[in-house]
């Protein structure tokens, strides 16, 4: 197969539809059908039923493992509904090692459904492979790393731990969500799986949920898709026209969303009310030059500390350009209180330990122009707490 470039394999995928379809439609049609008809007894078009296989879906499906250089892909209804699916790899008794800075979700789903499921898991700096290896059971089956994490921005050598999985017949998971396929490949880097909240940066817009398992075996593939069609999680024919949609822009918009990062995350260094910015593009960052040699950029979020909690809730409730919301990776630009709002169900002890404290906020930079951006951030910072929006 000739082999392409990102940008072109986020509008084309690897194959040239509008040449398959007979009326030449630019578009990929959106398939909005339940069933398919049989056209004899023991005879199929290749698609029966749609939670097993839509044309649509499979589409974006082949986009999404094209750009991850995975095997496979199977497409979520959630980025949690493929978490979950991953998790079904384990058995009642298996051990999980994961990233200690992880999505609260994911948190979430290993305290309550992993454990009654039978799982046990240890939550370490996978950034440190000698602490993990102090943790590893006869029974440990997995590597579970987010880089960088949310939402302490850490970042985690993918190399590395592919290798230490290898040694040690683990699986390696790792949650791409925050940097996507555009700017970095973990199955490429030695990952067995690499998992997507499509609801972010693939989509784009903030208007879909969607997620992604990509796989780097064909006996992979196989079972995360037994286990879709099996619990039912895929991805509506619609929604996955909508991510199939926001991919083919996604190149353009990681790049200026990352530049506008770039600026905004210098710009809070010299801010005197912020205290701290973690963000993988400064050199200032611990794990700079790993993600460096990982990773094609440092993408669009950033975390910063305030000097206090007052300055955190001012800005929160002063932005007007910059949505206070849940979520990231779109071409709005959304702000984000991880204590109250996506990490309210870690341990206390937990986030204390991860610096997630009350003057921490989460920034996702979108597609805005970088000057009004600040411009939005420095009257917030400024501006006296008790004002109301209709004073600018
Ligand atoms: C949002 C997110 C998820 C969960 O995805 P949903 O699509 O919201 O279910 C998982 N991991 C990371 C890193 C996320 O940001």
């Amino acid at each position: 197969m000739m082999s392409r470039h990102l940008e072109t394999q986020c509008i084309h995928g690897n194959q040239d539809f509008s040449w398959q379809d007979p009326t030449r439609a630019v578009s990929f049609p959106i398939y909005q059908t339940a069933t398919f008809g049989h056209i004899g007894l023991g005879q199929s078009t290749g698609f029966d039923y749609t939670r097993e296989k839509n044309p649509t879906r499979q589409r974006l499906e082949e986009t999404v493992a094209a750009l991850e250089q995975a095997n496979g892909t199977v497409a979520f209804s959630s980025g949690m509904a493929a978490v979950s699916a991953c998790f079904e790899l384990f058995s009642p008794g298996d051990h999980i090692i994961c990233s200690e800075d992880l999505y609260g979700g994911v948190t979430r789903l290993i305290n309550t459904v992993g454990k009654k499921n039978g799982l046990t898991a240890d939550f370490a700096d996978t950034g440190d492979l000698e602490r993990v290896e102090a943790l590893l059971r006869p029974e440990t089956r997995a590597l579970y790393v987010e880089t960088p994490s949310n939402p302490m921005m850490e970042i985690t050598d993918l190399r590395a731990c592919a290798e230490f999985a290898k040694r040690h017949g683990l699986l390696l998971i790792a949650d791409n969500t925050f940097l996507s396929p555009y700017l970095q490949n973990p199955i490429a880097l030695g990952a067995d799986l690499a998992v997507h909240s499509g609801s972010k940066f693939l989509s784009g817009h903030n208007d879909t949920i969607a997620g992604f398992v990509c796989t780097a075996t064909q006996e992979l593939t196989d079972r995360i898709r037994l286990i879709e069609k099996t619990t039912g999680g895929c991805l509506s024919p619609f929604d996955s026209w909508l991510v199939l949609r926001g991919i083919k822009t996604l190149a353009v918009r990681m790049e200026r969303q990352q530049e506008n990062a770039g600026k905004l995350a210098r710009w809070l260094e010299q801010n005197p009310k912020v205290k701290r910015v973690y963000y993988p593009g400064l050199c200032s960052h611990p794990g700079h030059e790993i993600n460096a040699s990982q990773a094609r950029g440092a993408g669009a979020m950033i975390s910063f500390c305030t000097d206090t909690e007052q300055t955190a809730r001012q800005v929160l409730e002063r932005v007007r350009l910059i949505t206070f919301a849940e979520s990231l990776g779109g071409t709005e630009s959304l702000i984000t209180y991880p204590m109250v709002q996506t990490h309210a169900d870690v341990p206390k002890e937990q986030r204390d330990r991860l610096g997630i404290t009350e003057t921490l906020l989460r920034l996702s930079v979108g597609l805005e122009n970088a000057e009004d951006l600040m411009a939005d951030l420095e009257q917030a910072f400024d501006g006296e707490p008790g004002g109301t929006a209709d004073e600018v």
